[in-house]
């Protein structure tokens, strides 16, 4: 299914109406990095308030349309793997850089054989990678 229609289908599904503020906001998320939320409502360019913006993220959080990086004491709001294609980050710890990594099947085929040594079956995962980027490196 297209990310778009599983979007509206999952905001119907829970009695959510699909409104044009719910939707410009899943489509400023749509095909980017993750934001903050001052990132987020600077991309929607004033078409929603502050207030508003923060009552949809609540509600995409409930609904697992978006899911929430913890970067230190800040945070950042991407898609849910389910809006968007599986990925994993790195983030610089001195700027704040987040680049997507790479996939690696590999990698992901032990993260689900090590949850199965557990017992679990239709695991997900978030990843992140924290560090050093090349640039903040330099200046130190
Ligand atoms: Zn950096
Ligand atoms: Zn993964």
């Amino acid at each position: 299914m297209h990310p778009q229609e599983l979007f509206y289908k999952t905001l119907k599904q829970n009695n959510y109406s699909v409104t044009n503020a719910r939707t410009l906001v899943f489509e400023a998320l749509e095909h980017e990095e993750p934001m903050t939320m001052a990132e987020l409502l600077a991309k929607l360019g004033g078409m929603i308030d502050r207030a508003s913006l923060y009552r949809i993220i609540t509600l995409f959080e409930k609904l697992t349309i978006v899911q929430r990086l913890q970067i230190g004491w800040k945070y950042k709001i991407e898609l849910a793997d389910d809006f968007n294609f599986h990925h994993h980050h790195i983030t610089c710890k001195n700027c704040g850089l987040t680049l997507p990594v790479r996939e690696d099947l590999t990698l992901e085929a032990s993260i689900r054989t090590l949850a199965m040594e557990y017992g679990f079956t239709e695991t997900t995962h978030q990843l992140e990678i924290h560090g050093l980027c090349p640039r903040c490196q330099n200046k130190s």
